[in-house]
């Protein structure tokens, strides 16, 4: 019984995280009016190519004066990452 009362909690735990976190997502995502494209699998993750759907979208953001998406894969995540303070440092030096 220990280990299931473990499994629960840490389910909770969870599903807590992740639903603050896509409330957030998807008020950005209607506020940009690409909620509707993420939707209709209209979008891409712009570092591997993978199709993004509301489950597997890690973060948007501006590049080209266009909105990218970043799906959850581990390596995307740090590209992103990479690529944000890539950005920070340019801005550092302008
Ligand atoms: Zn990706």
């Amino acid at each position: 019984m220990f280990i299931n009362n473990g499994k629960a909690a840490k389910f909770m735990v969870d599903s807590k995280i992740k639903a603050v976190h896509d409330d957030d997502l998807m008020n950005l995502l209607i506020s940009l009016n690409i909620y509707d494209d993420v939707l209709n699998n209209n979008c891409t993750c712009y570092f591997c190519g993978a199709q993004i759907n509301i489950d597997n979208l890690a973060s948007i953001f501006p590049h080209d004066n266009e909105i990218m998406f970043c799906c959850d894969f581990k390596k995307c995540v740090f590209n992103l990452i990479s690529l944000r303070n890539k950005e920070d440092s340019t801005h550092a030096y302008a």
